[in-house]
């Protein structure tokens, strides 16, 4: 009997018995791997479990661990999903339905145009635990058009999938539906459920059911409104229990934790309508928090050996025309404004201006490296339906710098520039960092390769060194230069993209930059672009969400609050209020007109970090209780010269 003969991703190989699978191959490996096994990848393309293996092929197993098995899972559920609406409303149809991040869809069009409740989405979810416990194999097969047209001539989307793919027109989302070299590939499960696609699925039903409807949504078929209104199920599937879960806890948790909702709570940030979407207008509590963390980092720049320069909101064509914008950048720029006979636009970046500072004279090699500095405010055109709170805006302010150096200075400039990256962000409480080094990419690039090579190991180096975990995404880098960028990790496990470091090869080249150097001759400096925080404002807005709005004490608007007990006590309060705020501490009385207990939730509720009530004996002795921002009691007779001390600790050391 014949063999195959099979090679590992280890590059290790396997012979199997000619006819062997994937389950073969996962078997012979080991029984855990046969049990976790979902599909298998066949050089790089992902098949069944039980189809075939080819002779030479190199195959890797797929299970739950990799987000290729999690994808699996996900799509495998919007099949069942579809087979239990399919079984509970006889004439219900059905368009598409992939996997997407965390779960998947799947879009209907019921009997009437009805249209799914809460309730129906509990009734669909029994029904797919049915199917799920039914434990029905995912059997492929494989029609001509004909046929296929056939199989589902009741279902309108799918026929119109299946014309669409045979022909050859298939684009976008369809084009991944069913096949694309004149036949169609469907699935089949249970007794009559058939469904187009291309596969793979897992092994069967029963590998499925950590997973959770989530919500209905229209959704046009094929995303035009032209076409007809879809109702469109929203679900998330894991791996096991434990991971749905966390995911439906971390939502819970980010929908408490949305800056939008806090903004409005805490009276910190709002988006008027007058004023057009993604342009918020900052209160005075959420002003005074965005001062604090410009204030910081104005302090570390100052001491980090930045200069500090500021620019104009909008400038002629010609600069942006020098700087390629209006070319490869024109689509996120306001539009322009004509004056004085001349065409202006808002700027989109800061670069071409500190570029313009760097022109300005000329420069020599002891000037180097000079690093520029300013909190720009920039204007790009987002799409209305990305546009979200103080995360995604049109117009916010970028904590923006440029270093130019010589290109020896560069692997140092790096190193120096990620540990003062780090630094600042740890001082705002982030621990968890993730990093993505993207090199140079195929194809046109500008800059000799020397240059690429010193700039990339310079960056691989002051990653290794700041001893931070990275990925390194070969060829994503811009034709410009290479990257890291920086994630941090959130009180909820959310990652956010915050710091990017971004050698550039390209403007100094565009704008012709010099300088003089030891030797005499002139040299074209290094540029690096570096945005530590990204925008302000977003920055603000992933600290709102990671701190749930419990600003550490070094950040809140309001540090302490001072509630006199009754009238009385009111002097006592103010004393106390007046010994805060001469030492620089941000306190407010609310004086006895309500009771205590209500004044002290309302302190709770504003997330002020210590509430004092004071009364007699406080009054008599000095002292004040101290209601702790997340302490479980409060803590009584406390003087009120420890208590200050704590409080200087407790900024001091921004804990
Ligand atoms: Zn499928
Ligand atoms: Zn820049």
């Amino acid at each position: 009997m014949s063999e195959l003969t099979i090679t590992l991703p280890d590059g290790s190989t396997r012979n199997l018995p000619e006819g062997a699978t994937g389950a073969d191959l996962a078997a012979d490996i080991g029984p855990g791997l046969a049990k976790a096994a979902l599909v298998v990848t066949v050089d790089g393309d992902a098949r069944d479990l039980d189809r075939v293996l080819p002779d030479g092929s190199t195959v890797a197993i797929v299970t739950s661990s990799s987000d290729e098995g999690l994808h699996t899972i996900r799509h495998s559920t919007a099949h069942v999903l579809a087979q239990a609406v399919l079984d509970l409303w006889p004439g219900a149809t059905y368009a598409i339905g992939p996997p997407i991040r965390d779960g998947f869809y799947y879009d209907f069009e019921l009997p009437g145009g009805a249209t799914f409740s809460n309730e129906d989405l509990e009734a669909i979810e029994a029904r797919m635990r049915l199917v799920i416990d039914a434990d029905q194999a995912f059997e492929r097969y494989e029609a001509e058009a004909a046929e296929a047209l056939e199989l589902f001539s009741e279902h309108r989307y799918k026929r119109e999938i299946i014309e669409q793919v045979t022909s050859g027109a298939a684009s976008g989302e369809l084009a991944g539906e069913a096949s694309t070299d004149g036949s169609v590939t469907y699935y089949r499960n249970g007794e009559g459920f058939i469904d187009l696609c291309l596969g793979p699925h897992v092994p069967s039903t029963g590998r499925l059911g950590y997973f959770a409807l989530q919500k209905v949504a229209g959704a046009y078929w094929r995303g035009d409104e032209k076409q007809p209104m879809l109702q469109r199920i929203y679900g998330t599937a894991w791996a096991d229990k434990k991971a749905l879960k966390g995911h439906l806890h971390r939502l819970v948790e980010a929908e408490k934790r949305d800056h939008r909702r806090l903004a409005a709570e805490l009276d910190l940030v709002s988006w008027p309508e007058s004023l057009g979407p993604g342009l918020a207008v900052w209160h005075p509590k959420g002003a005074l928090v965005r001062k604090m963390i410009e204030d910081y980092s104005r302090d570390r720049h100052e001491a980090g050996g930045y200069d500090f320069v500021y620019s104009p909101h909008i400038a002629k064509a010609v600069l942006w025309e020098t700087s390629g914008h209006l070319d490869f950048y024109a689509d996120g720029m306001f539009p322009p404004m004509e004056l004085d006979g001349a065409t202006y636009y808002p700027k989109p970046m800061n670069c071409p201006f500190h570029v313009a500072i760097f022109q300005s004279g000329q420069r020599s090699y002891r000037d180097l490296p000079s690093r520029l500095f300013e909190l720009g405010t920039v204007y790009r055109y987002e799409l209305s339906g990305v546009i979200h709170g103080l995360m995604r805006s049109r117009g916010f302010t970028q904590d923006d710098s440029h270093i130019f150096c010589t290109p020896e200075q560069v692997p140092d400039e790096l190193a120096s520039l990620l540990e003062f990256t780090l630094s600042v962000l740890r001082a705002f409480g982030f621990e968890d960092f993730q990093a993505k080094l993207s090199t140079r990419p195929e194809g046109k690039a500008v800059g000799e390769d020397a240059l690429w090579e010193m700039a990339t190991d310079g960056l691989r180096s002051a990653l290794e060194s700041a001893g931070l975990d990275y990925v390194v995404d070969e060829g994503g880098g811009a034709f410009y230069g290479p990257k890291i960028d920086v994630d941090v990790t959130d009180a909820i496990g959310r990652p956010w993209q915050l710091s990017t470091i971004q050698l550039d090869f390209n403007l100094p080249e565009r704008f012709g930059l010099e300088y003089v150097g030891a030797d005499g001759g002139r040299h074209r400096p290094v540029m690096i672009h570096r945005a530590l925080m990204g925008s302000v404002e977003r920055f603000f807005g992933v600290l709102l969400e990671h701190y749930a709005g419990a600003f550490p004490l070094w950040l809140a608007p309001e540090q302490v609050r001072v509630l006199p007990v009754a009238e009385e006590h009111q002097d006592y309060a103010e004393s106390v209020v007046g010994r805060l705020s001469a030492q620089g501490f941000r306190a407010k009385l609310v004086p006895a007109e309500e009771p205590l207990g209500k004044r002290v939730r309302a302190g709770k509720v504003a997330k002020v970090p210590h509430v004092l009530v004071v009364g007699d004996d406080d009054q008599a002795n000095g002292t004040v209780g101290d209601n702790a921002r997340g302490a479980e009691a409060p803590e009584r007779d406390l003087p009120l010269d420890e208590f200050v001390g704590r409080l200087a600790v407790a900024v001091e050391s921004k804990s």
